[in-house]
């Protein structure tokens, strides 16, 4: 399972400088940073320099993404680079996973899933519905996973795409927010000889492309920990390695929406997902995937 990284990290607020001065009695009157004239009368002063209010206000002033006003105190920026001034947080839905604000503007508009997820239409574009494309996922995620020493090749792992309320009732008790979930089961004989195991993943429908990757890797890579190594892991070690697992995948793609599910991963607040990538990512940077690898072959606890 994989936590959904939460809202507020990404936005910085930031304080517009904007000073109105008068240059009624200047000896020299200053000139427009902007058209070069003269200035005469009410000017403004923004980063050292004089505007003409009307240059400052066409050209240079600061606009909101939303509502196109010019943004002259608190706003935030977001990820995709959008200020917005701050009054419209809590006012304008934002998108659960990319947190654009929703609307024709900035994120070509959204919708809402039948449970109650509001997905803006830039992540809808490369969502993820369809069965049979993330079974092409799958596969391919199987193979470069494979290269990395990470073999399930030849397990049968089917997937389910379901809807959140699926999800939450399948994961209870486990992750407060998953997008992903592998089910696993085994039977053994006496004296403890695994006689056979079966795994399914399901997965949260709608989810934008490069979210649906990043975990679905992570729960292959539980598959393959459920095949190699002790079931009793510490789940720091676990969730870690999973995490890890989709990082080493993601961090191939060049798109700025792959940075963004890293970024998240990697500045994720929990104590089990957060704190165990980077705990692993360290053990790793240290000592190689090979190493990091054999060692949860045949160890229950962290090497930190
Ligand atoms: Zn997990
Ligand atoms: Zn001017
Ligand atoms: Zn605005
Ligand atoms: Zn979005």
């Amino acid at each position: 399972m994989i936590v959904r990284k939460i809202v507020f990290w990404n936005w910085s607020l930031i304080i517009g400088l904007l000073l109105i001065g008068s240059a009624a009695i200047a000896d020299r009157p200053p000139e427009c940073k902007y058209c070069g004239k003269k200035i005469t009368g009410r000017y403004i002063v923004s980063e050292g320099y004089n505007y003409h209010v009307k240059c400052y206000e066409n050209h240079i002033a600061l606009r909101c993404a939303l509502c196109g006003g010019i943004i002259n105190d608190e706003y935030f920026e977001d990820f995709w680079g959008n200020t917005v001034h701050s009054k419209h947080k809590g006012e304008v839905p934002q998108c659960e996973y990319c947190r654009r604000f929703i609307s024709d503007e900035i994120s070509k508009g959204g919708v809402e899933y039948d449970d109650g997820r509001k997905v803006c239409g830039i992540c809808r574009e490369h969502a993820v519905d369809d069965v049979a494309y993330a079974e092409a996922v799958k596969t391919k995620l199987t193979k470069t996973l494979k290269g990395q020493g990470i073999d399930i090749v030849g397990v049968e792992v089917p997937l389910y795409l379901v809807n959140k309320s699926t999800m939450t009732e399948l994961s209870a008790g486990s992750h407060a927010d998953p997008l992903g979930f592998t089910h696993y089961e085994q039977t053994s004989y006496a004296g403890g000889i695994i006689a056979e195991r079966s795994f399914k993943i399901y997965m949260l429908n709608g989810l934008p492309r490069f979210e649906f990757i990043s975990a679905l890797a992570h729960e292959l890579m539980h598959v393959w920990m459920f095949t190699n190594a002790p079931t009793d892991i510490d789940p720091v070690l676990r969730e870690g390695s999973c995490n890890y697992a989709a990082f080493l995948i993601i961090r191939n793609y060049p798109d700025k929406e792959a940075r963004f599910v890293v970024d998240n991963m990697t500045s994720d607040p929990n104590p089990v997902y957060g704190e165990g990538f980077r705990r692993v990512k360290k053990y790793v940077d240290r000592h190689g995937v090979s190493k990091w690898l054999e060692y949860l072959k045949s160890n229950k606890y962290p090497p930190w």
